[in-house]
């Protein structure tokens, strides 16, 4: 780094944030830590903002930014897109209300939708966040192989349940072997009995990935997996390719979690380009247009399991009750299929159908001019990611493939940067991947890349 004394990037963000300091404390008095969702807290107090306009955010200082984070990627066509803003006033003023409490045509419409762009799935039930979806596929695999142990990759994260809360980001001294990873809860309160029934895998380590499922194949019901990791590390095409056949071999499900890459890979996911048909799929973020969403989806005779034509459930009080509840999958609750959410969700496919080419040409763009600027200062980066998403890795390493691989590089200049960059209008989450919307165009690369720059100038 230049020997001239340069404000630490912190101290930077501190000058320009004065009043999101204050309120962050005010919102300590009302919530632990200030915050509601972990993920929106970073040292020393997070960024508050209080407007979004296409591809900008504007926070309590005024600063304006362009936003990368887009709501950790669930924003693919920025903030208030006419379009999404239309679908919804529609639905609100058509209908007359928010919620029906029965089915109606926009469950259809949009399970007509996604069949079409995902052709693994044939059959799809809505719920309320990607959370709720992927813990649904995995009782849906415990019923389907009448097996009770699910098997996860290491660095992969599937949403805050004791399930899956395991070996999301462990510390590399607990985390044990790379290709015999331990399981490490990822918080407080989680039940021990997870660590048991929870199997770690080492991510595009086929091998070893193989070996640790046919020892437990008897016990796994099923392979979750981000088919890219975090959205930005894809599987090797050799693996996914080897996954998939092991899986069906040895009698386990194979569940691709495609809340991330759903719609930001393409408008097909993960699968559509690495043309593997998971038994089960799960989406989220992007198809609720900036609305709480998930959805599970995939082959008939597993997703039939939860209808309630099948044998009695929980709800049917009746006194011809024809078997126990215990014959049907249960899957409930008040909002599924909310539609106004699926209203906006359906108007956001609309845009994306038109312009997702136009979003992965602005990715490339930013992270060839990235790499650029970077190699200008003899520093070795990769801006990893494929489609809509990427992450900028300062590393010695050739290719990251994994977990372990991440956790070599230099996340210390990697937070640096990032905060010099808040200051010059960029907005990610400190360490955070990026996402770009249909609104990031030829002026807001040109402007990051600028950032960049005066960043790096700053820096060495
Ligand atoms: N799976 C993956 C791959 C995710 O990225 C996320 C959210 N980051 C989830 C599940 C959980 O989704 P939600 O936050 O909507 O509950």
């Amino acid at each position: 780094m230049s020997q001239n004394k340069v404000l630490s990037g912190i101290e930077e963000y501190k000058k320009m944030t004065p009043k999101s300091l204050e309120f962050s404390k005010t919102s300590k008095e009302v919530m632990p830590g200030g915050v509601t969702a972990n993920i929106k807290f970073f040292e020393p107090y997070p960024l508050i903002m209080k407007k979004g306009s296409g591809a900008y955010l504007t926070d309590l200082d005024g600063n304006e930014y362009i936003d990368y984070l887009l709501s950790y990627g669930a924003l693919m066509t920025g903030h208030g897109h006419p379009k999404v803003l239309e679908g919804i006033r529609n639905q609100l003023e058509e209908e007359g209300t928010l919620l029906f409490g029965t089915p109606h045509h926009l469950e259809v419409k949009m399970g007509q939708k996604i069949k079409e762009l995902y052709p693994s799935i044939e059959k799809m039930r809505y719920t309320n966040s990607g959370t709720e979806a992927t813990l649904l596929s995995i009782r849906m695999a415990y019923a389907y192989t009448e097996k009770y142990k699910i098997a996860k990759f290491e660095g992969h994260y599937h949403g805050g349940y004791d399930q899956v809360l395991l070996s999301v980001n462990p510390s590399v001294n607990e985390a044990g072997p790379a290709k015999r990873p331990n399981a490490i809860a990822e918080s407080k309160g989680v039940d021990p009995y997870h660590k048991e029934h929870t199997v770690i895998l080492p991510f595009n380590d086929l091998e070893a990935t193989t070996e640790i499922l046919t020892k437990h194949k008897d016990e796994i019901a099923a392979v979750i997996l981000e088919p890219i990791q975090g959205g930005f590390i894809p599987a090797e095409q050799e693996f996914m390719d080897g996954l998939r056949v092991i899986t069906e071999k040895l009698g386990i499900l194979l569940i691709f979690d495609e809340v991330k890459t759903g719609f930001r890979l393409g408008l097909g996911g993960a699968q559509e380009i690495y043309g593997i048909t998971p038994d089960l799929t799960t989406l989220g973020k992007v198809v609720g247009g900036g609305f709480p969403v998930g959805i599970i989806g995939g082959k008939k005779e597993i997703m039939e399991m939860s209808a309630p034509t099948a044998a009695s459930d929980v709800f049917d009080n009746s006194q011809s009750k024809k078997s126990g509840a215990k014959d049907v999958l249960f899957h409930s609750g008040t909002y599924n299929g909310h539609p106004t959410i699926l209203a906006a969700g359906l108007a956001t496919i609309d845009v994306l159908e038109e312009e997702i080419q136009h979003v992965f040409k602005s990715t490339e763009q930013l992270k060839s001019g990235i790499c650029d600027l970077f190699s200008q200062k003899g520093i070795n980066v990769q801006t990893i990611g494929m489609g809509s998403i990427f992450n900028i890795i300062i590393t010695e390493k050739e290719n990251v493939h994994n977990y372990r691989d991440l956790q070599e590089s230099n996340f210390a200049l990697r937070k640096e940067i990032d905060y010099h960059l808040l200051t010059k209008g960029v907005y990610t989450k400190p360490l955070n991947r990026y996402s770009l919307s249909t609104v990031h165009g030829m002026k807001e690369i040109d402007k990051t890349l600028e950032a960049f720059k005066l960043t790096l100038n700053k820096l060495f």
